[in-house]
């Protein structure tokens, strides 16, 4: 199974990612997750991708794609694989077929703007291994902690309000004209993204014609 997540930043692609990756057995590919991972690591990708990703503004086609191809090479993307996070403009979904990536499944996530700004002050990230929060909507067990690895939880740079509306504004422009890529193709499926994360789970698994 290949499987793109699409959806505005604070749609629930990453919550809806880890818990798929779970129960399909097959890995998640955040680019967000491996570009904020260069980033600590101060690799010059990282020192590239940082501007524009405190921004708001996407990192160049040629950065993405070039992890991209490398990282769907290695051996735990053989049975397949959730994108979580790319492509997110034209030109990458179409660097994806040149690479011969066969994708079978589109899953949409919607939602509107206003939720997702109010959603967005909520969020936590674990600046370690990258698993996602909201204090209301799925805090972890301890305040502030990391459920997964025990680290301290942050808020991202690039979720202040003003960033948000930037990247609302890039999603609009540039990643939701791949809903009529894909559904020229017949792989789009929507979800409605405004419900309890488990709600939007069933609709993802009953998308994807999987019993619930
Ligand atoms: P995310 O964690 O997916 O919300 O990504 C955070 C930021 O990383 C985005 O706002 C972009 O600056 C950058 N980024 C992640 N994935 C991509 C991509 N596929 N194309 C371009 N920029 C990306």
């Amino acid at each position: 199974m290949k499987l793109i997540l699409l959806g505005a930043p604070g749609a629930g692609k990453g919550t809806q990612a880890e818990t798929l990756s779970r129960e399909l057995g097959i890995p998640t590919i955040s680019t967000g997750n491996m570009l904020r991972e260069a980033i600590q690591n101060q690799t010059p990708i990282g020192l590239e991708a940082k501007r524009f990703m405190d921004n708001g503004q996407l990192v160049p086609d040629d950065v993405i794609i070039g992890i991209v191809e490398e990282r769907v090479a290695r051996d735990d993307c053989r049975n397949g694989y959730i994108l979580d996070g790319v492509p997110r403009t034209i030109a990458q979904a179409e660097a994806l077929e040149r690479f011969g990536v066969a994708i079978d499944n589109v899953v949409s996530i919607e939602i509107e703007d206003a939720v997702i700004e109010a959603r967005m002050s909520g969020r936590r990230v674990c600046p370690r291994c990258g698993a996602t929060y909201h204090i209301m909507a799925n805090p972890p067990k301890t305040d502030g902690v990391c459920d997964s690895c025990g680290s301290e939880l942050i808020i991202r740079k690039d979720d202040r309000p003003e960033t948000v509306h930037d990247r609302l504004a890039v999603f609009h422009m540039l990643t939701e004209p791949l809903k009529d890529f894909y559904a020229k193709q017949g792989k789009l499926r929507i979800v409605q993204g405004d419900q309890p994360i488990h709600a939007v789970y069933r609709e993802i698994l009953t998308a994807l014609g999987k019993s619930v």
